[in-house]
């Protein structure tokens, strides 16, 4: 497992909205365990890295979509380029849904097989 995964702009906004609602260790922006005396800032509110353990093993796990694809690293949502629609992609090259993928790969069958007659 990636020990330093990274969060997309809507992963970290998403992830933001979780620490705010369900952190036990947040205090009005503040994280509990790291203040000694003086109030710390929660470095997970400002960095889009997975950087506390906190969250990761007890508040990321609370939303199963966006654990999944933080974690999970190579899937990520994205707009399908044909209907518009959200798909979960396998690899950063993915364009399309499952539906619409099949659809393209066969017209792009059926362009060969005319440009091979034509
Ligand atoms: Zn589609």
């Amino acid at each position: 497992m990636n020990e330093l995964c990274r969060m997309n702009e809507d992963q970290f906004r998403r992830a933001r909205k979780l620490i705010r609602r369900l952190c036990a260790n947040y205090d009005g922006g503040n994280c509990l365990p790291l203040d000694d005396g003086d109030p710390c800032p929660c470095p997970q509110l400002i960095s889009p890295t997975l950087i506390c353990k906190y969250f990761r093993a007890a508040v990321l796990p609370t939303d199963r979509e966006l654990c999944a694809e933080i974690m999970g690293g190579v899937h990520s949502w994205k707009r399908c380029a044909v209907c518009g629609g959200r798909f979960l992609a396998k690899g950063n090259r993915a364009l399309y849904c499952g539906p619409c993928a099949q659809k393209e790969r066969r017209r792009k069958t059926r362009d060969r097989v005319r440009r091979h007659r034509g």
